[in-house]
């Protein structure tokens, strides 16, 4: 076992602060990696303010890991010491069961082992604990390439935002032809807009802040509506094929139902801490529309993403900060003033 300095939360009322957490020395199939940067997802501050009603403390958040390889177990194979690598928010699963073995270990039958809040099953702590750290030790089937080409800082974000735009995009064979919706510009809103544009879709972002309009249209819209504007909506009805929906806070889901085509899909990614009011039925029968859901992606299709992001040198915009900063960034984030991921420089609690 080793220490690392990591941040966390001790209550649902508590700031982050300093903490020291043990990790596990690398076991024969483990890498170890000294963190260089860790992106923070709105799930962070869900958790650390229990806003989910079920958080283990310490609450040690972070699952947008990139970092080096320090490290490895006698029978890696995958990687070296030295590797550019990336963690994102599973570090482990049952890998039997028929949600593992299709490459889908996000839906685990016996439950995914998160990247912090789960039962650590090393024993090593009684929960798994994040990124908001200096180390961390990760079996290599749960540790991702991250190719040199991409801005370690800015590419922190693929790992949850990342997926989890990109798995429902491509789930649903979202591309040419298609006119695609964005709901939020926040850190997954802003990935999907890249990934939407990207895949050759025409794009529609829906925002509830005017400021964003511009950096919208540079990020990949082809049309930015401002979801306080009535008109602006009414005018987006029945063409849509496809809403990715990314808001942190419960709204009127019939709104954008009403935007779909005929067998139009929404899907749900945003996960607020109370219910959106409820969806009515009729413009669901009457177009054949679906509401779906999505949770980040599998361990082989968050390898393809930051493979697509590679080759068409994609990563997120961010502002980097030191970890001492982290209470401030939270507070930023409720506001939606982040443009358009915080990522923690590590370097900040080294040395
Ligand atoms: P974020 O960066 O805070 O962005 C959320 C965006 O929602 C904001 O930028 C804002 O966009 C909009 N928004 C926020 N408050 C609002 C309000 N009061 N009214 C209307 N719009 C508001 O959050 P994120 O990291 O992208 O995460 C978004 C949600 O996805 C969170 O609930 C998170 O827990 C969840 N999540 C789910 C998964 C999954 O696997 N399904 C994975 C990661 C995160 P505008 O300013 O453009 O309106
Ligand atoms: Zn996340
Ligand atoms: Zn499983």
């Amino acid at each position: 076992m080793f220490k690392s300095n990591a941040y966390g939360a001790q209550s649902a009322t508590s700031p982050l602060a300093p903490i020291s957490i043990n990790r596990r020395d690398p076991l024969a199939k483990d890498v170890q990696i000294d963190i260089l940067f860790c992106g923070v997802c709105h799930s962070d501050l869900h958790f650390v303010r229990n806003e989910w009603k079920f958080t283990s403390y310490p609450c040690i958040p972070g699952h947008e890991i990139i970092g080096r390889v320090t490290k490895v177990g006698s029978e890696v194979k995958k990687f070296k010491v030295g590797d550019m690598v990336g963690v994102g928010c599973m570090v482990d699963s049952c890998r039997t069961c028929p949600s593992c073995r299709d490459n889908l270990e996000q839906y685990c039958e016996a439950g995914s082992t998160f990247t912090y809040n789960a039962p650590d099953k090393h024993g090593t702590a009684p929960i798994t604990y994040g990124g908001y750290s200096t180390a961390v030790t990760v079996d290599e089937a749960f540790v991702l390439k991250v190719s040199e080409k991409l801005n370690p800082a800015a590419a922190a974000p693929l790992l949850c935002a990342g997926i989890t735009t990109f798995s429902p995009l491509h789930t649903w064979k979202v591309g040419k032809g298609q006119r695609v919706g964005i709901v939020g510009l926040g850190g997954l809103g802003h990935m999907g807009l890249k990934f939407a544009h990207a895949m050759g879709a025409q794009v529609v972002l829906f925002t509830t802040s005017p400021g964003k309009i511009e950096d919208g249209k540079r990020l990949g819209a082809d049309e930015v509506v401002i979801s306080k504007d009535p008109d602006a909506m009414a005018k987006q009805a029945n063409s849509l094929d496809f809403i990715l929906n990314t808001l942190s806070v419960p709204h009127d889901l019939n709104v954008y139902m009403n935007m779909l085509k005929r067998d139009g899909t929404l899907c749900l990614v945003g996960a607020p801490e109370r219910p959106h009011p409820p969806l009515e039925v009729f413009p669901m029968l009457f177009k054949r529309r679906r509401v779906v859901g999505s949770l980040i992606g599998g361990i082989k299709e968050t390898q393809e993403m930051l493979d697509f992001c590679a080759k068409h040198n994609i990563v997120s915009d961010i502002e980097t900060i030191p970890m001492q900063k982290i209470n401030e960034a939270f507070e930023r984030m409720v506001r939606s003033d982040v443009k358009y991921r915080f990522v923690i420089d590590l370097a900040s609690l080294k040395g």
